[in-house]
């Protein structure tokens, strides 16, 4: 999962509020089935998935962190791509090329002679400048209109547009530099999602300090600042998408289906990304095994993504790559992101809408088959973002709230559990195979509920 790129998620809400709708694309009415019942098929599933496998998977991928472009992550698209070729799948390597980030060596923020503790924004470049500090609100075209902030640094808070478009306003009205501070409690350290030659150096810094500041600031007070970032690099790098996929068995009642099951072998830097998300990638390759066994009259499609956590690079670039008829035979993207730590909350299965669809619905159905209620809630920042532009019904599947070891060191096998890798897996492809098994897809009306917990406490 990435990190968050800006607060949207309030805007959404109150817009879906307002529509008042939880109306959802319906699946065609229900025809009988007439092939083996519910309980038999999960059965299929249920008694193939092996935790151990699972394990083994994270144990080899969480040696190093996987950042996109090192080589340790080509290390595991190959592991990945092997492993699927051991089941008996065609596999593609898609490489695509982003803009990587290597992180300042130094960051150094001060009002006035004082030390302050500032995380540079990803993408953020070098910069070493003294200035007076001017607060600029949200740092909106509307706030900065008519400030003066020629060669000086903006202060301004998180909230309503993204943190790329704050730096980008500020440096048009003449800023060197910028901080921004958090509108909610802890650190903040955000992207700016991508390398832009208008950017100016963007520091972040905590609700409490820039709340102080801006009081200050407001009461008429002079403030100077610096902002020095040294070492950040950006430069281009080569990541990859690995895609196995399982034609439908022949059989003239095949359908013309595609269905997508995804996650990313991506790690952040200097996290080991056990749970983030080799779990994923672990239940993935999982169903890859278990699902070639099984006969299936619907195409499959198992993808692990690249440089996910530099913003949903690899699968806007697998969605790009997608033809008119393939995204439209597509009925469903199930994406596995952050599904085994011990120290995480419940399953929940996250929209971008905040709507239940399709893969919800087959989500929700599959557990209360198998292990009880499975909640829904509204969130992005994995990549069913990517397939949900394109119209796709999707949903992220992950515990939350998320561990405390997210985006750290502390990301590791050890804090793995297989029981809840089992679950997941047992779910998740429960739910696939419903749709992918021979036979009309029928999916039972059940009740569950919206949950909104924050993914992050
Ligand atoms: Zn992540």
């Amino acid at each position: 999962m990435m990190h968050k790129p800006f607060s949207f998620l309030s805007t959404i809400l109150a817009a879906s509020l307002l529509a008042g709708s939880t109306v959802y694309a319906a699946p065609p009415a229900p025809i009988q089935h007439e092939h083996t019942a519910p309980a038999h098929a999960d059965h299929q599933i249920t008694k193939r998935t092996d935790a151990e496998n699972m394990y083994n998977t994270i144990q080899f991928l969480s040696q190093a962190p996987r950042v996109a472009g090192s080589p340790e992550e080509l290390k595991a698209v190959r592991y990945i791509e092997q492993q699927f070729k051991s089941y008996g799948y065609h596999v593609e390597v898609q490489p695509f090329q982003f803009e990587g980030y290597t992180a300042p060596s130094e960051v150094t923020l001060k009002i006035g002679t004082e030390k302050k503790e500032g995380e540079a924004f990803t993408y953020s470049p070098n910069s070493d400048v003294t200035a007076e500090l001017v607060y600029v609100g949200l740092g909106t075209t509307a706030d900065v209109a008519g400030k003066d902030l020629n060669g000086k640094i903006a202060l301004i808070q998180r909230g309503n547009i993204s943190f790329a478009d704050k730096v980008r306003n500020a440096a048009k009205q003449g800023a060197k530099a910028v901080i921004i501070y958090n509108n909610t409690d802890g650190k903040l350290n955000g992207t700016l999602g991508g390398s832009d030659a208008s950017f100016v150096a963007a520091v972040g810094i905590t609700k409490q300090e820039g709340d102080a500041l801006a009081a200050n600031l407001r009461a008429g007070e002079k403030i100077t600042a610096t902002v020095k970032v040294a070492g950040a690099e950006v430069k281009t790098l080569t990541s990859h998408n690995v895609i196995a996929t399982k034609k439908p068995d022949a059989n003239k009642k095949n359908t013309n289906d595609i269905i997508i099951i995804g996650s990313h072998h991506d790690s952040v830097e200097k996290a080991p990304g056990a749970n983030d998300d080799a779990s994923g990638v672990a239940v993935t390759l999982e169903l890859a095994r278990v699902m070639s066994k099984l006969k299936t009259d619907t195409e499959l499609r198992f993808i692990t993504f690249g440089a996910e956590e530099n913003g949903l690079i690899g699968s806007k670039k697998y969605a790009a790559s997608l033809s008119e008829d393939e995204i439209k035979r597509t009925i469903g993207m199930f994406q596995l992101d952050m599904v085994g730590s011990k120290d995480a909350g419940d399953l929940i299965m996250y929209t971008i809408d905040g709507k239940k669809n399709r893969v919800t619905d087959l989500g929700a159905a599959a557990s209360s088959r198998l292990s009880g209620v499975l909640p829904y809630g509204q969130e992005g920042r994995s990549d069913h973002e990517s397939f949900h532009a394109l119209g796709i019904p999707a949903a992220l599947f992950i515990h939350a709230p998320v561990e405390p070891w997210y985006h750290t060191p502390n990301d590791t096998l050890d804090k793995i559990s297989k029981e809840k890798l089992d679950n997941v897996a047992d779910i998740v492809g429960s739910a696939v195979y419903q749709a992918a098994r021979p036979g009309e897809l029928v999916i039972e009306p059940i009740d569950y509920p919206r949950r909104n917990v924050e993914l992050q406490n």
